[in-house]
């Protein structure tokens, strides 16, 4: 688990990464390179984006459609946001 510019990258019980940013929730859309694409887990109905690499991370999209997933994040992996 680390933390970096404000997000958290933590891992599933199945090792998958999953990316915490005020209290949402991001799945991997795709890795390029470096660079790591988020979406949100609500994606079908959400447009929020982050990229990450190395140690930046951009915010493409910070606007959620939806509540924060703070019951999920602390279903997930136990944490309180
Ligand atoms: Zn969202």
């Amino acid at each position: 688990m680390f933390s970096t510019g404000g997000v958290r990258i933590v891992y599933s019980n199945k090792g998958k990464p999953q990316l915490i940013h005020n209290g949402y929730l991001f799945i991997v859309d795709k890795n390029i390179g470096e660079k790591v694409h988020w979406r949100c887990i609500d994606s079908r109905n959400c447009r929020a984006r982050i990229h990450t690499s190395d140690n930046m991370v951009s915010i493409r999209c910070s606007e959620h459609t939806h509540e924060p997933h703070a019951k999920k994040i602390w279903e997930r992996i136990g944490l309180i946001e």
